[in-house]
């Protein structure tokens, strides 16, 4: 059986990546040790599950769209370096306005959890969107990079999508699976 590499996410609105990939693109456009993830490519991982049999995919992405519960209010919050001390990507972080945003996050990975034999993280969910990436064996120091101020956005989160995310050589492309409407 072939296997499909999944991952759930929040879809943001279209000004929101453009504005993300505008800033992203002045910060580090120029900087040869990184590479931007195309705009629309731009999203918020709520649980990332890798490898699964091609055949549960459907199934999971029942699992997933059936968390949704209404609207949720968000920000765009600092930039920040992951992991800080060695960073492979560029993010910002996704301030929220109340727990709705922490509660669907727990929700599609305890469902994942119960329903797809998915091996929880034990850390902290910590909502960001990455919007550049360490090239392979590159190293980058965060202090010597100064970026433009993060744009100031709060919108409400489009959808709750599940993707299957393909491998190619000009980077992943993904493609929804499933998905729900949070508005
Ligand atoms: P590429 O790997 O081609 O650079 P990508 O990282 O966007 O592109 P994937 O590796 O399939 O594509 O990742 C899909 C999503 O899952 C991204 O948000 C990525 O950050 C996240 N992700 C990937 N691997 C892991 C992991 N081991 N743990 C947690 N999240 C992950
Ligand atoms: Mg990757």
């Amino acid at each position: 059986v072939s296997a499909a590499r999944l991952f759930a996410a929040v879809d943001l609105p279209g000004e929101v990546r453009s504005e993300l990939a505008s800033w992203a693109r002045r910060g580090v456009g120029g900087r040869s040790e990184l590479r931007l993830v195309p705009e629309e490519n731009l999203h918020l991982t709520l649980v990332f599950l890798g490898w699964r049999d091609e055949e549960d995919a459907a199934r999971i992405g029942s699992l997933v769209v059936e968390c949704a519960a209404g609207p949720i209010e968000a920000s765009l919050g600092d930039a920040l370096w992951l992991a800080p001390r060695r960073p492979h990507v560029l993010t910002v972080a996704l301030d929220a306005a109340d727990e709705a945003l922490s509660s669907l996050q727990s929700r599609v990975q305890e469902a994942l959890v119960r329903g797809a034999g998915h091996e929880p993280e034990d850390r902290p969910f910590r909502p960001h969107v990455t919007v550049a990436r360490v090239r392979g064996r590159e190293r980058v120091r965060p202090s010597q990079i100064e970026l433009p101020p993060v744009p100031r956005a709060t919108f409400g989160l489009r959808a709750l999508t599940l993707y299957r995310s393909r491998p190619g050589p000009g980077g992943s492309r993904y493609e929804p699976v499933a998905r729900v409407g949070l508005a």
